[in-house]
């Protein structure tokens, strides 16, 4: 189990947003695939928090010492409550109260007990509180929180294959793709191949 560590790359990584990235660390939103899970240990958020630029060695080696279900899980229910609203508000919708209201209490918990600070809109953690479980969950809470009210959302896209969230930068926007290179080809390619 330990061994299968999720081993990240760029391509995780193209959101634009922290909280977009943590919504794509699945392997397929659109169609779960039997292996779907990307945040399968501690060791994997850790690794993911590193990956993304929140935080640096030594962090996310506290984070991957977080032992115990209850801190995984808490990711999880994190991930696919942001991951929810944000695909509400792509599809024009208001988000669902109680993801948000989810959110909310993790981050609020984290804010009143001085667990995380703010640096302007973003969370911050002291560095001796990234091993501490409701800190680091509060932390992604509020990431998600700020994405829903900052990010512009006619901006807000999924791709079409994978179901991967992205903040559409394109000068047109018409960008379509979480990547052309993963999704953008794929389709590419079966499209051929329904024509031979
Ligand atoms: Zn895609």
């Amino acid at each position: 189990m330990a061994n299968a560590q999720t081993k990240w790359v760029p391509e995780h990584f193209i959101g634009g947003h922290p909280a977009l990235d943590l919504a794509n660390a699945v392997f397929n939103r659109r169609v779960p695939q039997p292996d779907n899970e990307l945040l399968k240990s501690a060791g994997d958020v850790g690794n993911w928090f590193k990956a993304s630029g929140l935080a640096g060695a030594r962090e996310a080696e506290a984070v991957a010492g977080i032992a115990g279900r209850p801190f995984l899980k808490g990711i999880h229910a994190i991930r696919e409550a942001s991951a929810r609203i944000f695909g509400l508000l792509i599809g024009e919708k208001p988000p669902a109260a109680e993801a948000l209201g989810l959110l909310f209490e993790c981050a609020a918990g984290g804010l009143t007990c001085g667990a995380i600070g703010l640096d302007g809109t973003r969370p911050k953690l002291a560095p001796a509180r990234w091993q501490d479980p409701d800190a680091v969950l509060a932390v992604l809470a509020m990431l998600s929180i700020e994405g829903f009210f900052t990010l512009p959302r006619d901006r807000l896209r999924s791709c079409p294959r994978c179901g991967w969230l992205f903040l559409d930068t394109s000068r047109g926007g018409k960008r379509r793709w979480c990547s052309m290179r993963i999704c953008g080809n794929r389709e590419k390619v079966s499209r051929h191949r329904a024509h031979e």
